[in-house]
């Protein structure tokens, strides 16, 4: 997915703050952040969604990779929220598998349908 954005972020293509990399995983601060906390957490290799067929592996590194992000970004004890957008109903944009680890305030407590 040459034209993908989060995998040209992932290969470096595009400047982007990063907060943790690994071989498999990268976390980066969000463009247009929503929260004093906004870091999103993806796996390198592109996959459009959660439902893409997604090996359990990699499902293990990007969740591990939430509590080390967590941790470094200082909201491990305050708490966070995490949000993986799938789809249309979801609002998502950016078709790249991506956790949303949003903290830092406090965020509110409904998760219903749009008006
Ligand atoms: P979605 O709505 O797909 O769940 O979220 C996509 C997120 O990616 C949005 O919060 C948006 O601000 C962020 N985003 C889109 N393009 C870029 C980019 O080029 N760099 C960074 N750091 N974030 C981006
Ligand atoms: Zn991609």
């Amino acid at each position: 997915m040459s034209d993908c954005i989060f995998c040209r972020i992932a290969r470096g293509e595009i400047p982007t703050t990063v907060v943790y990399e690994d071989d498999d995983v990268i976390a980066f601060e969000d463009v247009n952040p929503q929260m004093p906390v906004h870091t999103l957490i993806i796996p390198k290799q592109h996959y459009a969604h959660i439902g893409d067929d997604v090996p359990s592996e990699v499902l293990g590194k990007v969740f591990s990779a939430v509590k080390t992000v967590a941790a470094l970004k200082g909201v491990e004890q305050t708490g966070y929220r995490i949000i993986a957008n799938t789809g249309k109903d979801a609002c998502q944009t950016v078709h790249h598998l991506h956790v949303h680890l949003l903290g830092g305030a406090r965020l509110p407590l409904g998760m219903g349908p749009a008006d």
